[in-house]
């Protein structure tokens, strides 16, 4: 393997920067490397490489006529395939799109541009980001590189497994309820879902609206911070965009280095320190509280008595907005389009597309959503599940008062096998209960690596209140201080 595939983010660009390679030679090394292992990985959709090499070669030029670039000048990113990309394939994992090449650049991707970052690829996912295990995609599972037998969880395996397999130094997650902090949590690498409406949503094929957030995947906590910092702030043409700057992550992953968290109270959040999450997993945790215990952090119990109803009330939001969502792919305006022999009506051209475009879990949920929505049982279903997403509010932010952050295992179960769970969707959906409530709330959270059990990466989560995204940066850098990154095994 190249060396340069195995440097952080930090020391590609500072690299780059001091002329001792350039972004060209940083870029054919990842493409090699995808070149050498994506087989066995299967963590792209697509790779442009062609666009790497042109945006690489941009990078160059600019650097040698004296231009300044951003901190992150010339590191190659790998981009979940949820995200348009301007005359680049855009998949969301789904027949439905297979086909459509964007006439536009998402926000993030534009940004992502702008700072100079060079992207590789689209990366896998399940379906519409609907699933824990990336089975769900219509192009085949993605696998983890700690063992390719296993899942590299979802929806964003694709880009989490490039991570651990030196694929990307960086890549892009979207997280609804999860699926940026889960796959970093069973891949052993370090996953961000900022505030909800710190991110743009401008280009993001919708799966629930007031849950989306896209956000930074990474190796680790500080390449992450860089990555937010480049993607996040103000976004007009997002209507849920927050306007205000994004919070200093950077200078708090660069405090949370000097591994000094004297005065920090964190809440360990008791409905999640026994309940779910099993015991190789609470071992690492635990272990993991006691490092930071030893940081100088204060460790407080914390008792979140509605997170209990987070699952439920997620798998019916979640289902509502996507029902809704989902009904733009109606064979005319995008990708497929089945059955338009000229003698059907449009009604049924759609119904067949809809039929052969789309896979059984997003079918579920969209049934699921309609369901919850009708009129005779809107009340019931949707809008009881609204009354519980503002009582998990209060839960956090009667917490806030308290501690600093919240923190707990990031997910109940290490990556599990393949099929071990697609048979089964409650079970598929359990992997998500430790995720799911910052969702509601709309908080910021962060998986980061806090040990192994038996022989596979268990991660931490810190959350933290809406725009303290810098505060769950500082407690995640300073337990990376303590633990160190995890080194997956050689491909
Ligand atoms: N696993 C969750 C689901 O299936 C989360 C998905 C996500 O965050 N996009 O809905």
């Amino acid at each position: 393997m190249t060396e340069l595939t195995k440097l952080s983010a930090v020391e590609i660009a500072g690299l780059v920067a001091a002329g001792e390679t350039s972004a060209v030679e940083v870029t054919q090394a990842h493409l090699d490397r995808i070149a050498a292992v994506d087989g066995r990985v299967n963590a792209f959709l697509h790779v442009d490489g062609e666009g790497a090499l042109a945006a690489a070669r941009d990078v160059d030029a600019r650097r040698a006529a004296g231009e300044a670039l951003g901190p992150l000048a010339g590191v190659p990113v790998a981009v979940k395939d949820v995200l348009t990309t301007k005359g680049v394939p855009t998949t969301a994992g789904s027949k439905i799109l297979e086909g459509w090449r964007p006439p536009y650049d998402s926000t993030i991707v534009q940004r992502l541009r702008a700072a100079g970052t060079v992207m590789l690829g689209k990366t896998n996912m399940d379906e519409f980001a609907m699933g824990s295990s990336t089975e769900y995609s219509a192009y085949g599972p993605t696998r983890n590189p700690w063992d390719t037998d296993r899942i590299p969880g979802g929806s964003g395996g694709g880009s989490a497994a490039a991570l651990a397999a030196y694929e990307a130094p960086l890549a892009i997650g979207s997280d609804t309820g999860g699926s940026i902090r889960q796959p970093g949590a069973v891949t052993g690498t370090v996953g961000a879902k900022p505030t909800y409406g710190g991110t743009s949503r401008y280009g993001l094929v919708a799966f629930s609206s007031s849950l989306d957030t896209p956000g930074p995947c990474a190796r680790t906590v500080l390449d992450a911070a860089l990555l937010h910092e480049a993607i996040g702030g103000h976004d007009p043409r997002d209507s849920t965009s927050i306007p205000a700057p994004v919070p200093d992550v950077v200078a708090a992953a660069k405090l949370g280095a000097t591994g000094d968290l004297t005065g920090v109270r964190l809440g360990v959040v008791t409905e999640f320190a026994g309940e779910g999450a099993e015991p190789g997993v609470l071992a690492a945790f635990n272990e993991a509280v006691d490092a930071l215990t030893k940081l100088g952090a204060e460790i407080v119990e914390v008792s979140c008595p509605h997170f209990k109803y987070a699952l439920p009330a997620y798998y019916l939001i979640g289902p509502s907005e996507c029902s809704s969502n989902l009904a733009r792919f109606d064979g005319v305006r995008f990708g497929l389009r089945v059955g338009d022999d000229g003698n059907r009506s449009l009604e049924e051209v759609m119904s067949l597309t809809r039929e052969a475009g789309f896979g059984p879990e997003v079918k579920r949920r969209i049934m699921i959503g309609t369901y919850a929505l009708s009129s005779g049982y809107y009340d019931a279903y949707y809008g009881q599940a609204q009354k519980v997403r503002t009582l998990i509010t209060r839960d956090f932010t009667a917490a806030f008062e308290r501690v600093d952050a919240l923190i707990s295992p990031a997910t109940p179960f290490v990556a599990f096998p393949l099929g071990a769970r697609t048979s089964d969707p409650y079970q598929m959906y359990l992997a998500d209960l430790f995720t799911v409530p910052a969702n509601l709330y709309g908080g910021p959270g962060i998986s980061v690596p806090c040990g192994l059990s038996g022989g596979l990466p268990v991660g931490l989560q810190v959350m933290a209140p809406t725009m303290a995204d810098d505060r769950m940066y500082r407690v995640a850098a300073a337990l990376e201080t303590a633990v160190g990154t995890l080194t997956p095994p050689e491909l």
